[in-house]
């Protein structure tokens, strides 16, 4: 069965360019995407909220014009194999997912799709045969409703020069950066410079790594 616009060899070979292989969770959310477009009407200004961050998202992005970095495509990990497509104004929609009770008709994708059989036992060939023949046969689909907090992309907020990296950041987030206030997800191996203060913003009271008196032990 096709992919949309593209035959399913088609986009496997796209799936593996942009995802690195084709994994067979990609090729199902290609099918999952385009269930999900065809319950759009003509002409919606879509935007798409998936449940899991593995694959899916990446299907997303592949066959419309949704990505994280236009922020049309969110992640909210709920760990499910799903997807809301919405009216980017209205909210109004439909969720695609993975309906565990029509999957046993085809009991390979199922073994695979609910870790039955150990990766070495797996015969790919095979899942992706009948991935291809199922097409989006064991999902289901439902109408919903996004709340209005999740509609909208909010305005372009304020920007501040942080007294602590001196990297401009939203001034939302407090006095100073989330990385500097303890969220960034590394460790600094580099010397930097001392950042200038910006004259507007009050120094806030901060342990600085680069101020500490030298050890004394
Ligand atoms: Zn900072």
């Amino acid at each position: 069965m096709n992919i949309g616009q593209y035959t399913f060899e088609e986009f496997k070979e796209i799936a593996r360019q942009f995802h690195g292989y084709p994994a067979p969770g990609l090729l199902i959310g290609g099918y999952m995407v385009e269930l999900a477009k065809s319950h759009m009407p003509e002409g919606t200004l879509f935007e798409v909220i998936v449940e899991s961050n593995k694959c899916l998202p990446d299907a997303v992005q592949l066959l419309t014009l949704c990505s994280t970095g236009n922020n049309w495509m969110r992640v909210v990990n709920l760990g499910r194999y799903a997807l809301s497509m919405f009216d980017k104004y209205t909210g109004e929609g439909v969720r695609v997912y993975i309906d565990t009770e029509k999957i046993e008709q085809w009991p390979d994708i199922a073994d695979w799709f609910l870790k039955r059989v150990a990766k070495a036992d797996q015969d790919t060939d095979l899942l992706f045969a009948k991935i291809k023949e199922a097409g989006a046969a064991y999902t289901s689909v439902e109408r919903v409703t996004i709340p209005e907090r999740f509609l909208g992309h909010k305005q372009m907020r304020a920007i501040g020069v942080c007294p602590a990296c001196g990297e401009a950041f939203p001034t939302n987030d407090g006095p100073i950066c989330r990385g500097c206030q303890g969220e960034a997800p590394y460790v600094t191996m580099d010397q930097r410079s001392a950042p200038l203060v910006s004259p507007n913003i009050e120094p806030f009271p901060l342990r600085r790594p680069w101020a500490r008196p030298p050890c004394t032990t």
